[in-house]
């Protein structure tokens, strides 16, 4: 789950990182009622969406005085901003920080990511700061440093100097770099993170080590044990489509193919989408409908697939183990004729009560597919999309 950049700020002050002074505004009234409480000489508006890359594409304005402030509050706000991490559709701009300029000397690279490949969290960080930190990854890699945090011990002081004295912190600063990195560690640790990402980290010119962006995702899984966290959801940011999957339990994250997908298990939904692909189709979703699905549970998943204007034909692969194959047609059925079927539909069934299931779908006079196999499903259901 994301939460917004003041959101995540909020969390940090608690957890004694120091960010600048600053509030969340809704309207242009509000973003200068806000300003004129922070009493600064510059006041930066910042667009308040679940992504990052702002800064580039127009989203942060610096205002030299109220007038000013209103004037950026109104161009953001209901505007559609565009990122190199939003897509093409963009996302628009509902809320913003209103927030105190900072009088930046230099800007540093900081998180916390989780490594997959080592099982640890680690910690990441680079001189190379602010708007062009992909770049520094991708031509420059050995100006990016890493501490591996051991589970036990957590983020030791030491590392947390090695890393500060390795992106170059002024020396006198490193103690208070170092603190505001066991700062962050705590919170990362503490609410269940997977990413929490400082860009930029600044120096300023009256010497403080600050947070100006913080970008935090949180663990799915660990959700349920932070209730404060869960209230920060913004739904504006979410896929309708993913919400309604969320109501019924069920794995589905939207993609930008047309084929739309249904199956059981998130290791066959995987080697779907790839057999997909291997033929050249590119899948609409990844959607696990469970185990135990119900036939009301598999009925809401197809018709959530039927509802992206995007998918232009559907692939059913099921594994009946736990499930049923005559549950997962009964589903198919019912909800092919409570929406309508307009696109063509594959079905691969194999399993428990296949032979019943496959009756089913032939008695249901829908126009459907059927497949032998995973991949002469997936080859059939690319060439019906063309
Ligand atoms: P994004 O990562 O989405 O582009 P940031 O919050 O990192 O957004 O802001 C982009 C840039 O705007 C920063 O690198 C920094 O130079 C400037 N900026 C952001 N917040 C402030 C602030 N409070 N004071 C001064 N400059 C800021
Ligand atoms: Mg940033």
């Amino acid at each position: 789950m994301n939460i917004h950049e003041y959101q995540g700020k909020e969390i940090l002050r608690k957890y004694g990182v120091s960010v600048p002074n600053g509030k969340v505004a809704f309207s242009p009234e509000e973003a200068v009622k806000v300003a004129k409480e922070l009493g600064s000489n510059v006041i930066v508006v910042k667009a308040q969406i679940h992504a990052g890359g702002r800064g580039k594409a127009g989203g942060v304005k610096i205002a030299k005085n109220l007038e000013e402030v209103r004037t950026y509050a109104k161009e953001l706000l209901g505007k559609i901003l565009v990122t190199h991490q939003t897509g093409p559709e963009g996302k628009e701009v509902k809320r913003l920080y209103i927030e105190e300029g900072s009088d930046i000397k230099k800007e540093y690279y900081l998180s916390f990511v989780l490594d997959r490949a080592t099982s640890r969290v680690t910690l990441m960080g680079s001189e190379e700061g602010g708007m062009d930190i992909e770049e520094v990854a991708e031509h420059s890699p050995e100006k990016i440093f890493k501490e591996v945090i051991d589970p036990v011990s957590g983020l030791l002081p030491f590392q947390a100097r090695r890393m500060a004295f390795s992106m170059n912190i002024p020396a006198k600063l490193v103690n208070k770099a170092a603190k505001l990195m066991l700062g962050l560690y705590e919170a990362f640790v503490t609410k269940d993170a997977s990413i929490l990402e400082i860009n930029p980290l600044v120096v300023t010119g009256s010497e403080e080590v600050v947070a100006l962006d913080a970008k935090f995702n949180f663990d799915g899984n660990g959700l349920y044990r932070h209730k404060d966290i869960v209230e920060l959801r913004d739904y504006d940011e979410e896929d309708p489509k993913e919400i309604e999957a969320s109501k019924y339990d069920l794995s589905y994250i939207s993609l930008d193919g047309n084929i739309g997908c249904m199956v059981n298990g998130a290791g066959l939904a995987m080697a779907t989408m790839d057999t997909i692909s291997y033929y050249g189709g590119k899948p609409a979703n990844f959607l696990d409908v469970g185990g135990g699905a119900t036939a009301e549970k598999v009925t809401e998943a197809f018709k959530i697939i039927l509802s992206d204007p995007n998918v232009k034909g559907i692939f059913v692969n099921i594994f009946g183990g736990i499930m049923k194959c005559d549950v997962i047609a009964e589903g198919v059925i019912t909800a092919a004729k409570e929406v309508g079927l307009k696109v063509p539909l594959v079905v691969r069934l194999e399993g428990t009560n296949v032979g019943l299931g496959k009756e089913l779908l032939n008695a249901s006079g829908l126009n459907i597919v059927a497949a032998d196999s995973m991949a002469d499903g997936a080859e059939k259901i690319v060439e019906l999309v063309g």
